[in-house]
């Protein structure tokens, strides 16, 4: 069967043959792709030919077609439809693909020909698009140490070989230490909680082979505890056993793997030629430098603290009219602010839901995808891997533009949470590839014969994730390394937060959220209050988020602290962190930053892509339409159909005249507008 995997499919628009493909077929299939990726590679190296854009980089865009249509195929069953043959092939994989791609970065004729055509690269005529691949596609190479003296470039791989091993033991002990706590409670010590909460704490009891319930230091399990239960004194156990993790002394302790990974990110950084691991790390970002990332944080930091010690002051006196004295804590801010929304914003969920219909959100996506950018979507029948699977074409004007697929109940099989994938990118290089894009979310399926209701929260998945797939299905660029999503990290949300504005517009609730057995709309207070339920307690929200954000940033701008601990003290005093509010993840448990480096200097990137969701949809409130014609039109040229082939910064002030500002996210989170 690997000729299957590895031939041109004869299905409608070539999807995968999933009803033609057995695990077995992977392996074979995958070690074959790979080989006849390493045999371009090498034959582009090798070339006698001096080097061309045509004959080197368009080439190399070119020379692991087979292995992306075969592992885009792969990925998208191993993450939404896996057993244990797939998670097997999933850890058999990954070692492989690594292998090659330390050996592409390091093959040094081809990189020698990536130099050639970078010196010349004024004179080579090129494409503004082809001139930035050539620019990435170098970078990408020097940023993987291509360009370093062989002593260094040994020194390199120890460095990188170190962290990955601290990386695996930081989370390792994490885990242990969340393994290792728990807290037994009585039937009166459940005094406050509701039924959910209850059930999760007898489900960790029972889970742990305890006798009774038990607080565990898993999120699901600790956060409705600290919000729901009336004894102070077992909040503040659990939420100082919830804080310790990582910090406990003995062989679980992070602190030391944390300030030793810092001190070797910061050699990284230096071998390869930075100020900094933080300069390292923006280079390839939309925010550029430390500074710019400061500078944004703090004009947020401000106000957000403002709104966070008023709200503070309503919540020590709640605290007081019970009967304790002295200031509010940490483990009481989640349970007071609480109280207070049940008393200021009591949704009743269960009446909600029967205006949330799956299908009818579905249809709400693909009606603002119309009215914004004139696609229209109808069903297909094409090979799925799962019969819950269902397919769209879309098309525009007739035109083809991409399949969409929607995989949206969850199952045993599914691994968790919600994300976009394609199956296939858009590109037009060696030929007019259309993109198959896919949506895979979680939510719970109804029983047979009911319409499966969702939550306001999934309803704003849904949005999100039909975001990114605009980002796939409008791309019209030339190059799939920078197609659609293949973007800067920091840029990347964009689409899919700002799509998430049209989900809240009245105009498109009135119409779609229909009750199920009535068909009536949503009565507007409804309406209000859900809409007023998500911005919440958004001033501690946003405080113990930017705590972090700007200690991770610290960390890695500057020369290496010696005791991280003891910097992070210091930069949560100048910034004068309200008391009864934390970092949402300190040091030793910070996982985004120690357990591995994707969001080192980089935790900073969920805010700015708020910023600027928040900003770009302010473009359409200016002009009072949100469907306003010739905004959409420039969301398309601009940011949707780029891709990555346009600097993100670049972009985003084609889009809207300038770079964003954070008044609009400070509007939309309740945090006043000045500061
Ligand atoms: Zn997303």
């Amino acid at each position: 069967m690997t000729d299957l995997l590895l031939s041109d499919w004869d299905t409608p628009f070539g999807v995968p043959p999933f009803d033609r493909i057995s695990d077995d077929d992977w392996a074979p299939a995958v070690d074959a792709a790979l080989e006849r990726s390493r045999a371009n590679v090498a034959a582009i190296a090798a070339d006698p030919d001096a080097p061309t854009y045509a004959n080197t980089i368009e080439a190399l865009e070119l020379a692991d077609d087979d292995l992306s249509r075969v592992l885009g195929a792969f990925y998208a069953v191993a993450g939404a439809d896996s057993n244990e043959a797939r998670q097997a092939l999933q850890r058999a994989f990954s070692p492989k693909l690594s292998a090659y791609g330390s050996w592409v970065s390091s093959n040094a004729d081809l990189f020698a020909r990536i130099e050639d055509l970078w010196a010349r690269r004024d004179d080579l005529d090129l494409t503004d698009e082809q001139a930035r691949v050539l620019m990435l596609t170098r970078r990408g190479f020097v940023r993987a140490g291509a360009a370093l003296a062989p002593a260094d470039k040994d020194r390199l791989a120890q460095v990188k070989g170190r962290l990955a091993v601290l990386g695996t033991e930081f989370t390792q002990n994490l885990l242990k230490d969340e393994a290792d706590w728990s807290m037994p409670l009585s039937e009166e010590e459940l005094e406050g909680l509701p039924d959910f909460a209850v059930n999760a704490v007898r489900a960790a009891g029972e889970e742990r082979g305890a006798d009774g319930p038990v607080v565990t230091l898993s999120r699901s399990v600790i956060v409705p505890f600290l919000q729901y239960s009336s004894r102070r004194d077992l909040r503040q156990r659990a939420y100082e056993a919830w804080t310790a993790r990582g910090a406990n002394g003995g062989a679980t302790d992070n602190r030391a793997i944390a300030a030793e990974t810092l001190k070797l990110r910061a050699e990284r950084a230096t071998l390869l030629g930075y100020d900094s691991f933080a300069d390292y790390k923006l280079e390839t970002e939309m925010a550029g430098t430390p500074g710019a990332v400061r500078d944004l944080l703090m004009q947020v930091w401000r106000p957000a603290r403002t709104a966070a010690e008023a709200d503070g002051k309503i919540l020590e006196r709640m605290l007081h009219a019970e009967g304790f004295e002295g200031p509010l804590e940490p483990w009481d801010w989640r349970h007071y602010a609480e109280k207070r929304r049940r008393e200021e914003h009591d949704l009743d969920e269960a009446a909600l839901k029967p205006y949330l219909q799956l299908d009818r959100m579905i249809a709400a996506a693909f009606d603002c995808a119309n009215r914004l950018f004139g696609l229209t979507f109808e069903p297909v029948e094409a090979p799925a891997y799962h019969p819950d699977v269902r397919m769209w074409e879309v098309t525009r004007d007739g035109d083809h533009v991409a399949v969409f697929v929607g995989d949206y109940f969850a199952r045993a099989a599914k691994r968790s949470g919600a994300w976009c994938s394609a199956m296939r990118s858009q590109r037009k290089l060696g030929g007019d590839v259309r993109p198959i894009v896919v949506n895979v979310c979680n939510f719970a399926k109804p029983s047979a014969g009911n319409p499966a209701l969702l939550s306001y929260d999934d309803a704003r998945t849904l949005f999100h994730e039909f975001g990114h797939a605009l980002h796939q299905m409008l791309s019209d660029v030339t190059h799939e390394s920078v197609s659609g999503t293949s973007v800067a990290r920091d840029f990347v949300e964009l689409p899919s937060q700002l799509f998430e504005h049209w989900l809240e517009v009245p105009d498109v609730l009135r119409r779609f959220a229909t009750h199920a057995d009535t068909g009536e709309e949503m009565p507007s207070e409804m309406m209000e209050r859900m809409l007023a339920a998500a911005t919440f307690d958004m001033g501690f929200q946003t405080v113990e988020y930017l705590g972090s954000a700007l200690v991770d940033l610290a960390f890695h701008d500057g020369p290496p602290p010696a005791d991280p601990m003891q910097k992070q003290a210091e930069i949560l005093e100048d910034l004068g962190m309200p008391h009864a509010i934390r970092m949402r993840h300190a040091t030793p448990h910070f996982a985004h930053v120690f357990a591995g480096d994707g969001y080192s200097s980089g935790y900073y990137s969920y805010m700015w892509s708020e910023v600027m969701d928040a900003d770009a949809f302010a473009a359409f409130d200016e002009v009072g339409d949100p469907f306003d014609a010739g905004l959409a039109a420039r969301l398309e040229d601009t940011i949707l159909s780029s891709g990555g082939s346009v600097d993100a910064a670049d972009l985003y002030v084609a889009f809207r005249g300038r770079m964003p500002g954070v008044e609009p996210l400070l509007a939309g989170r309740g945090l006043g507008g000045a500061g």
